[in-house]
């Protein structure tokens, strides 16, 4: 990576596995998350960690299977007055697929 601004494409592309396996990925704002704990009532790929207070994914990398229940997650997030601190974006585009608070695909990560 460059000296330029980040591209969220490009987060966590080291040693992913192949697009055509995982066609999507979370960036997930773990220091904005505020332990609602919503997401995990929603998806298996969320929990809520003891330790932190916090959630985490299981999996940052989902194949098209696991998409809805992530999809749902980002979009019950109450996190950032109702934006959401889970981004699921597909990795083909670049676009955010959700919560997706512009309507249109802007990547919605406070860098
Ligand atoms: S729903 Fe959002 S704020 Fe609540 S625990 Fe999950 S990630 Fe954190």
């Amino acid at each position: 990576m460059g000296d330029g601004p980040t591209d969220p494409a490009e987060i966590g592309e080291q040693d992913a596995p192949p697009v055509s396996e995982k066609p999507y990925k979370v960036i997930f704002e773990a220091n904005k998350c505020i332990g609602a704990g919503k997401c995990a009532e929603v998806s298996d790929n969320w929990s809520l960690s003891l330790e932190t207070g916090i959630a985490q994914p299981t999996a940052y990398f989902l194949s098209a299977a696991e998409l809805d229940e992530n999809v749902r997650a980002a979009e019950v997030c109450p996190a950032k007055k109702d934006r959401g601190v889970i981004h699921v974006i597909d990795r083909e585009t670049g676009e955010e697929i959700a919560p997706d608070p512009e309507g249109d695909g802007t990547v919605s990560v406070d860098w």
